[in-house]
Parts: C-alpha cells; sequence; structure tokens
C-alpha cells in the first residue's frame, strides 16, 4: 500500500505527466512567460466550463477577494459579512482594505453560512456578504440572494475550495458553485480541486461592468498602458500555471468523482459510529469534497484520536483550529469567546481525512480500521 497522505499531486501528476511537460516546454520555448496566449485560452476554457461570462485570471485566491472587493467601490468602515468558521483569507482582504468585517456563525451541521445569520448581522453600514463555500460544497444561494436583494447588497463568493461543485436552485436549474453572486472567487493553490503548480487564482461575474473594473484593477488600474484610471494591484496568472490548468480543468469533473466517490466510502463505514459524524451534505448542492470533515460529537480527545491516527501513519487535519473572531489579528472589542458558540465548538471538534484524486480503496480501508480501532 502506498504511504497515505492528504492530498497525493505526485500521483495526480504522474497520469498527465507528457501533456503537463510538453505544455511547460512549449510556454518555455516561446518566452512567453506573462500574459501568454495560454492565459487567455485557459480564461476562456474556464469561462466555458462555470458558464458565466466572464473569467479574469489573477495571482492567488487571496488576490481574486482582495480585487472583487476593491471592485465594489466601497467607503472605510462599510461592513462586509462572513463566517466565523473559515480560512483568514476571507477577512484578511476586507480588514486591509479598511471595510469592517462583521463575522457570523455558521450552520453546525454544514459549516455554510445561511440566510438566517446573515439577515440577523445587516446594519445600516452593510454593503457586500462574502459566502465561503467551505470544504467543497454551496451554500444555500437561492436563500442568500433573496436577503442580498432585499437589502441590495453585493454578494462576492468564495469557491476557493468548491470550484465544481453544482447549486441546484429553487426551479431545478443548476449552476456552479461561483456564478451565483456578483462575482466568484477562487483560487488554484496547488491542493485546492483545480490546482496549478504554483500559486493562482481568478474571479468570475456575469457582470460586464464589473469585468472590465476587475480586469482593469487586476492590472494596474489601466485598461490602456500607462493610463491609470483606478488605483490597481499587480496580480496575474502566470502563463506556465494557465497552460497546466488547461490540461487539469480537463480532468476536473473526473476528479470531482473520484474525491466524492471516497468521501461515499467514508461515509458508508463511518456512519455507525455514535461518536462521530459523516459530513452533512446540502440537499441543494452537490459536494466536491475539497476535505472530508468529521465532527466529534461525543467527547473524544481529538489530539489522543490525532496521535492514534499517526502511531499507524494516517495524517489527518484541523480546519480550522481557531474562529475568526479569537485570532490575535482580527480581535475587537466588540467580539469575545463566548459570541460565537457554534464556530468555537466546531474548531474543538473537527478533523478532516485524507481525500484526494488519487484515494485507493485499500488506503481507505485501513484509515477506517484505524478511526474504528481507537473506539468502536
Ligand atoms: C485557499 C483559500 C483562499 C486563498 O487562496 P490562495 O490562493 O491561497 O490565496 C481563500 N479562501 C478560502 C476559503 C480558501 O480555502
Amino acid at each position: 500500500m502506498m504511504k497515505i497522505q492528504m492530498v497525493d499531486l505526485k500521483g495526480q501528476y504522474a497520469k498527465i505527466k507528457p501533456e503537463v511537460d510538453q505544455a511547460i516546454q512549449n510556454v518555455i520555448d516561446t518566452t512567453a512567460f506573462i500574459n501568454g496566449p495560454q492565459v487567455k485560452t485557459f480564461s476562456a476554457d474556464l469561462a466555458e466550463y462555470l458558464s458565466v461570462k466572464h473569467v479574469i485570471t489573477c495571482a492567488n485566491g487571496t488576490d481574486a477577494l482582495q480585487i472583487a472587493l476593491m471592485a465594489l467601490g466601497l467607503e472605510q468602515g462599510d461592513e462586509v459579512i462572513v463566517p466565523c468558521f473559515t480560512y483568514v483569507a476571507t477577512v484578511e482582504v476586507i480588514a486591509l482594505l479598511k471595510l469592517k468585517p462583521v463575522v457570523t456563525e455558521v450552520d453546525p451541521d454544514t459549516f455554510n453560512i445561511t440566510a438566517e445569520l446573515i439577515e440577523k448581522a445587516i446594519t445600516p453600514r452593510t454593503k457586500a456578504i462574502v459566502p465561503v463555500h467551505l470544504f467543497g460544497q454551496s451554500a444555500d444561494m437561492a436563500a442568500i440572494m433573496a436577503i442580498a436583494r432585499k437589502h441590495k447588497l453585493y454578494v462576492i463568493e468564495d469557491t476557493a475550495q468548491a470550484l465544481g461543485a453544482e447549486y441546484v436552485g429553487i426551479d431545478g436549474s443548476s449552476k456552479k458553485a461561483g456564478t451565483i453572486g456578483d462575482i466568484g472567487c477562487t483560487s488554484f493553490f496547488p491542493s485546492k480541486n483545480l490546482g496549478c503548480y504554483g500559486d493562482g487564482g481568478a474571479l468570475y461575474t456575469n457582470n460586464d461592468e464589473l469585468a472590465t473594473l476587475i480586469r482593469k484593477i487586476a492590472n494596474h488600474g489601466q485598461a490602456k498602458k500607462y493610463h491609470h484610471e483606478v488605483i490597481g494591484v499587480n496580480s496575474r496568472l502566470d502563463t506556465i500555471q494557465a497552460a497546466i490548468l488547461s490540461i487539469k480543468l480537463r480532468q476536473l469533473d473526473q476528479y470531482c468523482k473520484a474525491r466524492r466517490d471516497a468521501a461515499d466510502y467514508y461515509d458508508q463505514h463511518l456512519a455507525g459510529l455514535s461518536w462521530l459524524q459523516i459530513p452533512k451534505r446540502h440537499q441543494n448542492s452537490t459536494h466536491v469534497f475539497h476535505q472530508y470533515t468529521l465532527k466529534l460529537v461525543d467527547p473524544v480527545d481529538r489530539n489522543a484520536l490525532k496521535d492514534h491516527l499517526l502511531s499507524l501513519e494516517i495524517p489527518s487535519m484541523v480546519y480550522y483550529p481557531i474562529p475568526l473572531h479569537l485570532q490575535e489579528a482580527f480581535k475587537t472589542p466588540d467580539y469575545n469567546e463566548g459570541d460565537f458558540p457554534v464556530s468555537e465548538r466546531l474548531c474543538s471538534q473537527v478533523l478532516s481525512l485524507p481525500v484526494h484524486t488519487e484515494m485507493e480503496t485499500e488506503q481507505q480501508d485501513y484509515i477506517i480500521a484505524g478511526i474504528k480501532s481507537f473506539r468502536k
């Protein structure tokens, strides 16, 4: 049996090596390292995959979120609603732009923000909502969009973990996660569901004006060289990364399926254990399992479980150990320990198991047996 890893990028690469190597070599041969034709091709490929009008690539997922917020023309102190239980990037860019992050609880079972929780956090200064489609499934976008319209708020979807997930609307039509709000943002960090071989990110929108502005902001605030109309940033996807991503995009549905199959297998074998809860799936979204995250519901010493698994050479990870409002950098007098009990509890309950595109049944059987040998 192969050594078990949280993600197996090497095994994934081995299957597409000739194509990828050739694509990288082509970029080097033409030396079109910055904004080569492959960047445009990949943007078009991704737009087609997502059925979205505009895809604008950039340097990473955090930049995508920052550029999206910059495009909304918000003013200092304007409030942006974010979930308390998420990766730090989401709140970081809000604070950097001198906007005010307003954190909200999440649903204890799906780990996602909900329309009801958002509505409670809305004030006259609220301007935008950033739902994060955590671990691979879309938040309930129909309900979130209804709240946003009612209060005239922008919606920026953080799709860094859910690229490829499908959201099924009330009318039964399905849309890709990230294409429902005003702007969708994603990351091509190597371990993400569509990962490149370095850093990368993208924004998507169906709004022509926003697309033009986003393009400008990501390129030093210029549409025409040396004519800087707005303050921008320098955020580009490397040509080499774009070339790799076009190849990997063709595999994305297969990658999502492999992750989902692995998750189904875990579900089948772990559902019977009374001391943990398998990931709950949204009714209106497919799940692409960026993470397969268990919730330890009976008092279980998580560290002891982690150590037990590690003694069997089974890695596991805690995403995330500290809620946003208790992070040193984001502490404010507005929030105290105990203010977000659901998120705080989740931080001590969650444990993510290895899930990736190259999982073998034999590995999963070994992991499942390892968990059961900790406690029946
Ligand atoms: C990975 C991630 C990001 C940031 O992406 P980078 O490319 O690493 O900057 C943002 N939000 C979420 C939820 C993420 O998982």
